[in-house]
């Protein structure tokens, strides 16, 4: 399979070079140049299937020949070791909770699979040459891809997080690691750990000195192994009751790395009716699906804050896999917004009604269901964090204090490198021997 640029100025590359450099040349970001399209007859044994095995079917499709059948089986196994449960709401209503990997949110399925990946190529580099991993985080991403990627060896793992905006226990996920994972605390906001990740990538004076990708979802390899859960989620859907044709997915929307590979999984064949893209009060991207742009802005705070993304980093791949048709898109795609009030009305509903607990990401993916639902329809929410990471939303939203948090408390941390936001700076740590 070869990957071509979203900006269509640079030569089109193996799933390796991919992989291992995370943009293209041209600033672009990589897409497949086909959508493998998955046999009909997958989908009448689907309902049986577990999550290992329908990711397995899907990824050999994705990544053969540039990986053997074992190593994907292998990799999708080891990225796999926890369920993702459907659980049912209502009868028309069920929540994909994605938040069962060792760091508690969905991130945690991409960074698995992202390390395993690198870690397969890495061993073709030169001797004693080693990788480095950028990632920059608005909260999950660090712990997830620091969970990942920790012990891989030949790879160090730059976590880049904005000062002050993540929770103690967010930072603590990759503050306690050590080994390869080195934390940066960037002055500045995440739209500016988004932008020095970029302008480290593009720079081709450092890449001549270091091997450098990036781990955020601007890696293809990031986005390739969520497409496999709405497969799955489809599959436990049609398990419980046999058709399928009036399934509508909602997805709590940051960077749009899920929403991309929701679009992608239609592409490939999944039969659902429609998708519910869900933001909270930064809401760009809602005048982004409808007409392929939108007003910048500046990002407010809200409790849903993994997704307080003003430049969305995967709209070029949604622009690209709707070939710039707005219109086709909003047909398949639409867009709700959900205040602070609306996502603590949200958990506070689901607590009450349903004796269900939900993060406010989850919330706001349930409150967008519920106002786009429509009879005869049903429809999925993704549940993308565990509620015990947003404690004290969840108390003032229900009045339930979730105790013995994981991994609490016990590690020491380590002090993060600190910098100012400009390339100069971040260039310096990723030319330092480790
Ligand atoms: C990252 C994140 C999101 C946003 O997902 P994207 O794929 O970037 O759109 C939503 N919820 C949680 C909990 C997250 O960590």
């Amino acid at each position: 399979m070869q990957f071509y640029s979203t900006n269509h100025k640079s030569a089109k590359v193996s799933l390796r070079e991919a992989v291992m450099t995370g943009i293209a040349a041209d600033g672009g970001l990589f897409l497949p140049e086909q959508i493998p399209v998955i046999p009909k007859a997958f989908f009448n044994n689907i309902a049986e299937m577990s999550i290992r095995e329908i990711a397995y079917v899907v990824a050999d499709l994705l990544l053969r020949p540039d990986i053997d059948s074992a190593t994907i089986k292998r990799i999708v196994y080891d990225t796999f070791t926890f369920d993702i449960p459907l659980t049912e709401i209502t009868p028309n209503i069920y929540a994909l909770e994605l938040f069962h990997g060792p760091t508690l949110a969905f991130k945690d399925v991409g960074a698995r699979f992202l390390a395993r990946i690198i870690s397969h190529f890495n061993d073709t580099l030169p001797g004693g040459e080693r990788m480095k991993v950028v990632v920059a985080t608005s909260g999950d991403s660090g712990g997830a891809v620091a969970s990942g990627f920790f012990g891989v060896p030949g790879v160090d793992v730059y976590v880049l997080y904005p000062h002050g905006r993540l929770t103690q226990f967010q930072r603590r996920q990759f503050l306690e690691l050590g080994g390869n994972v080195h934390p940066i605390e960037v002055n500045g906001t995440f739209d500016d750990c988004q932008r020095l990740t970029r302008e480290v990538l593009a720079d081709s004076q450092l890449r001549s000195q270091a091997h450098i990708t990036t781990a955020n979802s601007l890696n293809i390899c990031r986005l390739l192994p969520q497409t496999f859960y709405f497969f799955y989620a489809y599959a436990d859907l049609m398990a419980r009751s046999g058709e399928g044709s009036d399934v509508v997915i909602a997805i709590p929307c940051g960077n749009l790395g899920n929403l991309t590979a929701a679009l992608m999984a239609m592409k490939m064949g999944l039969p659902v009716k429609r998708l519910v893209a869900a933001t909270n009060s930064n809401d760009a991207v809602i005048q982004f699906l409808r007409t392929g742009s939108f007003t910048p802005f500046t990002p407010v705070r809200t409790i849903a804050s993994a997704m307080d993304v003003a430049t969305p980093a995967n709209m070029p791949r949604i622009t690209a896999l709707c070939d710039g048709d707005f219109g086709s898109l909003s047909r398949m795609v639409e867009g709700v917004a959900a205040s602070d009030e609306m996502i603590r009305e949200s958990i506070s509903r689901l607590y009450t009604d349903h004796h269900y607990l939900v993060d406010p990401h989850g919330a706001t993916a349930y409150h967008a269901l519920v106002e786009n639902l429509r009879p005869g329809e049903r429809g999925i929410f993704l549940s993308t964090a565990h509620p015990s990471k947003f404690p004290d939303t969840l108390f003032d939203s229900t009045g339930v204090r979730l105790k013995g948090r994981p991994g609490h408390g016990v590690r020491r941390l380590a002090a993060p490198i600190r910098i100012p936001p400009t390339r100069a700076a971040l260039r310096n740590v990723l030319l330092q021997k480790t």
